[in-house]
């Protein structure tokens, strides 16, 4: 099967994927260990690792979010990748907590990764780790490379340092504290430490090369004087270490083998390894970088997801519209979907976005087989089958899911009075209108071809309000006895025994295809569609759908997938969120 990526610049890229990948190196046929893997360059280096016995054989990775938001897509890839990996290779993952950074951080944030990444179906056994349990070896190293001349206390303020640091192309200049003696740099960072100085006016630096053509070999920042209340430490520190310097020794104290980052730290990674080689830790991880997932009509940040939440234009992160984790499982998503799309995008080494077509498509392939079919009415019409008996009530068979004999099938009530969607009735049809018109035939869904023979209409507005028809009793599905056939099928319910229920429908949150390639922030705003959510309050849903539990997801006939809002939904008045509507737009992209 072939997909389609849309490349950030230039044209479409067309992508192999029945090797579950995208190889920027060999393109095509990459053999790898094990067959059962998939072929990527992240796997194919593990593979060079395997024959080589590095790391006795071992495969150990990680996911390390930092806790200042709600999981997304992107992560999912990542959650994907670095457990599938470790999977994969008979290794283990890791889940670790990034939490260096106490102004932004949530034990709320700690607490929804944890179940997101179980609900996508990972399991990191007894190896959750967070970054603050290493504080105090984290400190241990510092004060090794303060011992071995390798990293100094700098007075600079903030714009000072990034004055000094040059551009680039232009080197940086030392820092008139870069030759501090070493007892005079152990003295100060203890003080540092002991909560002498003020927030900002000091910061510990490694000491590798101003002049270095990348920048983050410029005498980078390891600690900075930050008073703030850690969600997990508490006020125990008043110093804290900056990502550059925490994460590789995080990665070597739990022995990880390898460290998969994404693309924006591949220029880090000579800082990455500059720490590892320059103090006593045994380990040293390889870090190895992929390609973050962007996704069109959608943004990806957290930054920019924060805002969305924080300035109320959703309900919160779980709001079915975000592209949270916790947001695709309110709307309906199933974990099994979302790997599915993992698994097919695949790793790339270059930027790209890809069209959210393809997650909504997986999400139809994995209902398509699954999701009973049932029958909702979103905007009712009244329809009154005039020769059929007032007070008879039928029991109809339906099948639930003709894609799958196994689910069996219901009864359906039908009855004299029926509401049939709106837009299924047209007063003056166009050429090929195959549903109700006046004096035009219909088959009502597992039930009788009726025939439309009046329209009433209100009196003042002219809109029509009900219809009359007659139907025609030798032509009951599965018993039709009349050989007669109709273009049009269409859906119903019954008015007596249906349900009302509010349906929630979804379009994309952002109207631009690409509004994570906007840097500012406020630019991503004026982009949201305005019609991403639309309530339809007096929908009518077949009886047999009442007491459905939350999360339950459904076909509804020929409008799309539903699922039972987790949140607002209550057995006295159901709350529908449609996940996607049937017409598949990834579908015939691929036919095409
Ligand atoms: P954001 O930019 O959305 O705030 P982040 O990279 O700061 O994300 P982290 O919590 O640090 O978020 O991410 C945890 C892991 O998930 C990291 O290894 C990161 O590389 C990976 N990750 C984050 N976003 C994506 C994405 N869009 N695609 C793939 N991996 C991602
Ligand atoms: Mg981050």
């Amino acid at each position: 099967m072939v997909i389609t990526i849309r490349e950030e610049k230039g044209d479409m890229a067309t992508l192999d994927t029945e090797q579950n990948n995208i190889n920027e190196e060999g393109g095509g046929n990459i053999s790898t260990a094990n067959p059962a893997v998939p072929a990527n360059f992240i796997q194919n280096s593990i593979n060079e690792d395997l024959k080589t016995n590095k790391n006795d054989g071992r495969v150990h990775t990680r996911f390390p979010p930092e806790p200042n938001g709600y999981l997304h897509i992107g992560h999912a890839k990542s959650i994907c990748l670095n457990f599938g990996i470790a999977a994969a290779n008979g290794g283990l993952c890791n889940l670790r907590f990034d939490d260096t950074n106490p102004s932004k951080e949530e034990v709320e944030y700690v607490e929804s990764i944890q179940e997101d990444v179980k609900w996508l179906g990972f399991d990191w056994d007894d190896r959750m780790f967070y970054a603050s349990d290493y504080f105090e070896k984290l400190y241990a190293y510092a004060v090794e490379l303060i011992k071995a001349g390798k990293a100094y206390v700098c007075d600079l303020s903030a714009q000072e340092i990034r004055e000094y640091r040059g551009t680039l192309s232009q080197p940086g200049k030392d820092s008139p504290y870069r030759n501090r003696p070493v007892e005079e740099n152990q003295d100060l960072f203890e003080r540092m430490r002991a909560g002498e100085f003020e927030d900002g006016s000091r910061v510990l630096r490694a000491k590798i090369d101003m002049a270095s053509p990348n920048l983050n070999l410029r005498d980078p920042v390891l600690y900075r004087i930050l008073r703030a209340t850690h969600h997990r430490t508490g006020d125990k520190w008043c110093i804290y270490p900056m990502y550059d310097y925490a994460h590789p020794l995080s990665d070597a104290i739990e022995k990880i083998t390898h460290s998969i980052c994404t693309l924006e730290f591949e220029d880090h990674r000579p800082l990455y390894d500059w720490v590892l080689d320059n103090v006593s830790v045994e380990c040293h991880p390889q870090q190895i970088e992929f390609a973050r997932l962007n996704l069109t009509n959608t943004v990806m940040s957290k930054r920019k997801l924060r805002q969305l939440v924080e300035e109320g234009y959703v309900s919160g992160w779980n709001d079915p519209r975000m592209p949270t984790i916790s947001g695709l499982r309110r709307r309906g998503y199933t974990p099994e979907a979302i790997r599915d799309f993992c698994d097919r995008i695949g790793v790339a080494k270059s930027n790209s976005v890809v069209d959210i077509a393809l997650l909504e498509h997986c999400i139809r392939e994995d209902l398509n087989t699954r999701a009973p079919r049932v029958m909702a009415v979103l905007r009712p019409l009244r329809l009154v089958i005039a020769n059929y008996p007032e007070n008879r009530v039928e029991e109809l068979e339906a099948e639930n899911n003709p894609e799958n004999p196994a689910m069996g099938s219901r009864k359906i009530p039908f009855s004299r009075v029926l509401y049939i969607e709106q837009e299924d009735f047209c007063e003056n049809p166009p050429k090929k209108y195959f549903r109700l018109a006046p004096g035009q035939e219909v088959r009502l869904k597992h039930a009788y071809i009726i025939k439309c023979q009046q329209v009433v209409k209100d009196e003042q507005t002219g809109e029509v309000v009900e219809l009359h028809c007659t139907y025609d009793p030798e032509t009951r599905s599965g018993a039709d006895t009349s050989g007669r056939k109709v273009k049009g099928t269409i859906h119903w319910v019954s008015a007596a025994h249906a349900h009302t229920a509010e349906v929630r429908l979804y379009e994309h949150l952002l109207l631009d295809e690409n509004p994570d390639g906007e840097t500012d922030d406020a630019d991503f705003k004026m982009k949201l569609n305005p019609s991403s959510l639309e309530s339809l309050t007096a929908c009518l849903v077949e009886p047999s759908l009442a007491g459905a539990a939350p999360g339950s997801r459904y076909q509804f006939l020929r409008q799309g997938y539903f699922c039972i809002d987790s949140v607002d939904s209550s057995p006295e008045a159901l709350v529908f969120n449609r996940i996607v509507p049937l017409r598949d737009s990834w579908a015939k992209i691929q036919k095409a």
